[in-house]
């Protein structure tokens, strides 16, 4: 009846109201916040298994508001690319992470990642090459991680990117493998120096469901393609025997360290890589 609809529909839309305005609200908190660089960058080593040390930090985006605590960055990257914040915050992240890195012993390496918004805006590159000559990081320490999802929507744009961010001695990476389309075409047409196995392959891995196979195969596809392979996610030790037996070059994971601010690095570093300090 017409009583029931209205009843519905008054109720309906103070709670639509209600959910527009909390977005609203995270907007400002975000605005805010990049204008102000209230974020921190935590880094997680990622292992070497033929050398046994570390070998570089992949450096993760940290937001802790006053009022909401830790936002994680699965939450607020997609709201930041919608809003065309992520440029300047991956920049922020870009610069925050080669000048950690400058401070780091033995040359290891600095992993930054690149949202799919970011990769295609047109100042990428010139980002990349400022971050470099202004932290005097040699470019190929750092390594840039990219998504399927950047190959997607323009491989032609990509490909053109991809071969500058080379040019200026820096490696790329994909991230996430194996949870996008049309991986092993990318693999053939782009120059990945890197694959990193996603942590939903490690998590499956002593599932006996085929994901070893799975697993074996890509480490044996990157050999192939003199990729490096890196898996992530690892947290059990079984998952690290499995991996070192069948190749895989790389490991991160919580087995190793959680993703930790930059003034713990130096004891982690002692910790896997000896007393050695730059
Ligand atoms: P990602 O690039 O795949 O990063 C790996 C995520 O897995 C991180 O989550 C890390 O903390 C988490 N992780 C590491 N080891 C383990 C483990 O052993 N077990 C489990 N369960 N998780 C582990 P985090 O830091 O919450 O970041 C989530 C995602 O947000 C990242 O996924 C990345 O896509 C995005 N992100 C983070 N920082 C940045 C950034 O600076 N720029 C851009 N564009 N994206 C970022
Ligand atoms: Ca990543
Ligand atoms: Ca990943
Ligand atoms: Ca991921």
């Amino acid at each position: 009846s017409k009583v029931d609809a209205r009843g519905s529909f008054r109720f309906f839309e103070p709670e639509m109201d209600a959910r527009l305005q909390a977005r609203r609200l995270f907007e400002v908190d975000l605005r805010e916040a990049v204008a102000n660089e209230d974020f921190e960058v935590h880094y997680q080593p990622i292992y070497c298994l033929n050398a046994e040390r570390i070998c570089g930090f992949e450096a993760l985006l940290r937001w802790n508001h006053p009022v909401r605590g830790r936002v994680s960055p699965v939450e607020f990257i997609p709201v930041a690319e919608e809003l065309g914040l992520i440029v300047p915050l991956g920049e922020w992240v870009l610069r925050r992470a080669c000048e950690e890195a400058t401070r780091w012993p033995d040359g290891l390496k600095v992993a930054v990642n690149v949202s799919a918004v970011q990769f295609t805006s047109a100042s990428l590159v010139t980002a990349v090459r400022d971050a470099l000559q202004a932290t005097n990081l040699a470019g190929h320490r750092l390594e840039l991680e990219i998504t399927e999802s950047v190959l997607v929507a323009n491989p032609g744009a990509t490909t053109a990117i991809l071969h500058n961010l080379k040019m200026l001695g820096a490696r790329v990476s994909m991230d996430d493998f194996g949870t996008g389309y049309s991986s092993l075409s990318y693999l053939r047409s782009f120059p990945f120096d890197k694959i990193k196995i996603d942590q939903s392959f490690v998590r499956d891995l002593c599932a006996e469901d085929g994901t070893e196979f799975i697993v074996r195969a890509v480490i044996g596809l990157g050999a192939s393609l003199r990729m490096t392979t890196t898996a992530e996610g690892v947290e059990t030790e079984a998952q690290l025997a499995k991996l070192r037996a069948e190749g895989c070059d790389e490991v991160q994971g919580y087995l190793f360290s959680r993703p930790v601010p930059a003034a713990e690095l130096p004891d982690l570093i002692a910790h896997w890589n000896g007393a050695k300090r730059a």
